[in-house]
């Protein structure tokens, strides 16, 4: 079979939520992957999945996402909350400017005091924060325990997923968009073709002649030894930057700190610093960590927009959607755009809007809970 009603490009999270959801509306679905699933940015996440975004799409996306990661069998799913530190009276005032719209969207989320924080993590060092804003809804969960997830719901519900084979060309008849060739030298035919291909949307963009605005940013990470429970949620710093968790269901502790300079491009050895910055990092913030090994380091890609919100919904070439640009947090907003990417598909609108992350937004604010 050569036609279907939904192609998608890219096998990471959100072409297979995506993939699973039009599935789920009755469409036939063909996924193709140049390599496998989960090749890219989501076989590299470190699980973290949080509701405490800056903006009202993002906030709701986000309680919709962890909604439906609590229903999803054998993925890890664990709710130990996130606290973002505050380390100066004027992260402290950013923090609670925020909670009002996150507590206004309906979040359960409060700003608390250094005393509070050490409550909820006693481990914490008592270095120069002064509080932090807590959600103790948020979460964590396994990638590929989630994809597979996925993969297994696509197969149920008929979709074809192609691995090893990558999308070269994709033809647009009077800006309409018609079929994909592969690699193999075959063609695919669908009124809809969605962009999911992650920190290479942009290459696939331009083979319909577009020039999207996402970036492949390189991002590092380090995981350790199991150890004990030591605390249960994420801890995000930005001063110095860093954020690490300990996964619930094998007592390792995983975590990335941003670069000060953006690495752009497709860099993915590790670097030398990396691995002793973060130990400093990590260290300052909870010195009994100094034993624990750490196991492996990675490199992965961050997919950067100008604003730091994704972008969804459908190009200028009618039946051209784009999927892409989740900013260092697309593992946690897949399953909530994968649902209402597919109504917006199937039915033209959405049980929550994704305007806010329309292509032809002016890309003026910008995400403040990176
Ligand atoms: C170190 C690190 C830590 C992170 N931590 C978190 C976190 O805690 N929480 C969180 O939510 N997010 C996190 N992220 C971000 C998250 O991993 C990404 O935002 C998310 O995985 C993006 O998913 P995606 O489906 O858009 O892209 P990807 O997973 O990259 O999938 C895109 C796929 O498209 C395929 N592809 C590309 N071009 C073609 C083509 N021409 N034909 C066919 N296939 C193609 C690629 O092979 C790839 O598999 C982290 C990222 C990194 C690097």
């Amino acid at each position: 079979m050569k036609t279907f009603d939904c192609i998608i490009i890219g096998g990471g999270i959100l072409g297979c939520a995506l993939a699973y959801e039009l599935g789920k509306q009755g469409k036939k679905v063909l996924l193709i992957e140049k390599d496998y699933p989960g090749a890219g940015s989501t076989g590299r996440c470190i699980g973290g999945i949080r509701q405490q975004f800056s903006t009202p799409g993002s906030i709701k996306i986000m309680m919709k996402s962890v909604e439906i990661f609590k229903q999803m069998n054998d993925v890890d799913w664990h709710q130990g909350g996130y606290l973002f530190l505050a380390c100066s009276e004027k992260e402290k005032s950013q923090y609670l400017s925020i909670i009002k719209t996150q507590q206004e969207c309906g979040l359960s989320v409060k700003y608390i005091e250094k005393e509070e924080a050490l409550k909820i993590v006693p481990i914490l060092n008592e270095f120069d924060f002064i509080g932090g804003a807590y959600c103790n809804t948020d979460g964590q969960a396994n990638p590929f325990q989630v994809l597979k997830f996925y993969l297994d719901g696509i197969e149920k519900t008929g979709g074809v997923v192609l691995s090893n084979t990558k999308v070269v060309k994709i033809n647009v008849n009077n800006n309409i968009v018609d079929s994909v060739i592969t690699n193999t030298g075959d063609k695919f035919s669908a009124p809809t073709i969605i962009n999911t291909a992650g920190p290479w949307a942009k290459e696939v963009g331009q083979l319909v002649g577009l020039e999207l605005p996402i970036e492949a940013e390189r991002h590092e990470a380090l995981i350790t030894e199991p150890t004990k429970k030591l605390f249960e949620p994420m801890i995000v710093c930005y001063s110095p930057s860093c954020y690490f968790q300990q996964f619930n269901h094998t007592g390792q502790i995983i975590g990335c700190y941003t670069p000060e300079a953006p690495e752009k491009g497709f860099e993915r050895s590790s670097s030398s610093e990396f691995l002793p910055e973060f130990s400093n990092r990590i260290l300052k913030l909870i010195p009994a960590l100094k034993d624990l090994k750490v196991v492996r380091s990675w490199a992965g890609w961050y997919e950067i927009t100008p604003d730091g919100s994704p972008i969804v919904g459908e190009t200028e070439i009618k039946g051209f959607w784009v999927v892409a640009g989740g900013c260092g947090h697309g593992f946690m907003f897949g399953p909530a755009i994968g649902k209402y990417t597919a109504e917006l598909i199937c039915e033209g609108k959405s049980a929550i809007p994704l305007e806010e992350f329309s292509i032809n937004r002016k890309f003026k604010s910008k995400e403040a809970m990176k």
